[in-house]
């Protein structure tokens, strides 16, 4: 029985009721005068429920689509204007025990090196990070309870945010591993993470527990319900997502609403952050032998609808998507990309050898972070470096309530401008700083509050010629 505030997986990702919501956008499909009420209701900034939203996915009709995706460039300009916020993940370990058949990590893949970074190489590859600019990073990592166990990533949490090289710092770190415990999330959450994330790859009990036949992460409840114990835990920012290619994607988009209206109702708090990863090819993983890869034009689709479901949950990116497709969905939604990543167990200190290759998946992009910064300034985005609120105590509600205010344009535009201008003066390429410095004393005169625009121009001045670092509202 559908029951969105239960503990229990199977009650809030019912599977009958996906089924119901499924027959229900087919049926209205092409219902006009119920798609301009749902889009109506959109427009008011509120968000929909996962059928409404089920029934814009489903959707044929050229004109509602296009209304629909004017709408979600709208929603993502209104609450995170021209700002994406940038990351790297760092990979851990490659060592698992589980059997995901979609993952070179998996078990029983003998060829691929498995290597556990040491304190000490996490050291040299969170000062390469840092010496590209980064400020946030994703931490991953494989399920292995005997190597990859909470004190090794507490450790190296503890390493990440001692190391201050230059004028660099990591300043906010996400973490991406198994589903764990209450007690864990709550040392993780004791440690500083950010965000914890763990993606659902699919919400459809019966291909998730084909695709993870063996392992702990083949316990879909234990998986399904990792959510609501991070939140026991006092982890209040939660990343979902799933992997788009393994099972239908209409199924796995109602349920990823239905994940986040759960959070909702159970804990006053929906999702931080959704990705929208795609499977890719990786060591012994062919996405051709997946039956449900989608398309460009259904994938933007996806993060468009997406956008306008959940206004308030930011949107993240990897380089799993090469350049074309980043810039179409950054329009549509994106909120969050990573840039100059690595998907291998080290490779940013130095590149891995040849027959060494650890990496989880093709990076389809492959620029460096400046080059990623320079893309987007040049299409009038603001690369931002911020991770103000985490650290200024605005989680969960507090972080959705300064949403709701209004006041992000006095907050978060002002943070990423002075995080920008750091990167601009610390890291970024003569002709990235041109047009930074230049993109700068444009955006300034876009902080509404005079008061607040008079105090980043000192702290842009402070930055610039007294070498200070680290404002933030
Ligand atoms: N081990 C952690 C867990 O149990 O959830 C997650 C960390 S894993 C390093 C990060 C994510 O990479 C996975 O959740 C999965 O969605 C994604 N991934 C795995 N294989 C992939 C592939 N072939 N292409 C794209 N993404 C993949």
């Amino acid at each position: 029985m559908y029951d969105v505030h239960s503990k229990c997986a199977d009650d809030f990702i019912s599977h009958e009721e996906i089924l119901d919501t499924l027959a229900y956008a087919d049926e209205n499909k092409e219902n006009i005068e119920l798609i301009d009420s749902i889009i109506e209701k959109a427009r008011k900034r509120k968000g929909l429920s996962h059928r409404e939203a089920s029934v814009l996915l489903a959707c044929p009709v050229k004109e509602k689509n296009e209304e629909i995706y004017r709408l979600a460039e709208q929603i993502k300009k209104d609450f995170y204007g021209n700002r994406i916020v940038m990351f790297a993940p760092l990979y851990l370990s490659n060592y698992c025990i589980n059997g995901c058949t979609y993952c070179p990590y998996h078990a029983k893949n003998k060829r691929i090196p498995r290597k556990q970074l040491s304190q000490e190489e996490i050291r040299r590859e969170v000062i390469a990070l840092q010496d590209m600019g980064h400020k946030r990073l994703a931490l991953e990592a494989g399920e292995d309870p005997v190597r990859n166990t909470m004190d090794y990533y507490l450790k190296s949490i503890e390493t990440i945010y001692s190391i201050k090289h230059k004028n660099g710092a990591i300043r906010r770190v996400n973490i991406n591993i198994a589903a764990t415990t209450a007690d864990n999330y709550r040392l993780l959450k004791e440690a500083g993470i950010g965000t914890y994330i763990l993606f659902q790859e699919t919400y459809h009990k019966e291909s998730y527990l084909e695709l993870h036949p063996t392992g702990p992460k083949h316990d879909y409840n234990y998986h399904t319900e990792a959510m609501d114990r991070a939140m026991e835990g006092g982890i209040d920012d939660v990343g979902l997502g799933v992997l788009f290619g393994l099972d239908k994607y209409r199924y796995e988009f109602a349920g990823l609403l239905m994940h986040a209206e759960h959070l909702e109702a159970a804990f006053g708090v929906g999702p931080h952050t959704i990705s929208v990863p795609r499977l890719k090819h990786a060591d012994d993983i062919n996405p051709d032998d997946f039956d449900n890869g989608i398309d460009d034009d259904t994938f933007a689709k996806i993060v468009a609808c997406i956008r306008i479901a959940v206004p308030y949950t930011g949107m993240i990116i990897s380089t799993r998507e090469n350049q074309k497709t980043r810039e179409r969905v950054l329009h549509l939604g994106v909120s969050q990309i990573s840039g100059g990543s690595r998907t291998s167990v080290g490779g940013y200190y130095e590149p891995e050898p040849e027959d060494e290759k650890s990496e989880q998946f093709d990076v389809s992009d492959n620029r460096t972070l400046d080059e990623v910064v320079r893309w987007l300034m040049e299409m009038d985005y603001i690369p931002s470096f911020c991770t103000a609120c985490y650290r200024e105590g605005r989680t969960g509600d507090r972080f959705m309530s300064l949403c709701k205010s209004g006041q992000i344009q006095n907050c978060c535009h002002p943070n990423a401008l002075m995080t920008l201008k750091e990167y601009l003066m610390d890291y970024a390429s003569p002709e990235t700083k041109t047009i930074g410095d230049r993109l700068i004393e444009r955006e300034v005169l876009n902080v509404p509050n005079e008061r607040a625009r008079s105090v980043v121009l000192e702290n842009l001045r402070l930055i610039e010629q007294d070498n200070r670092r680290d404002f933030r509202f």
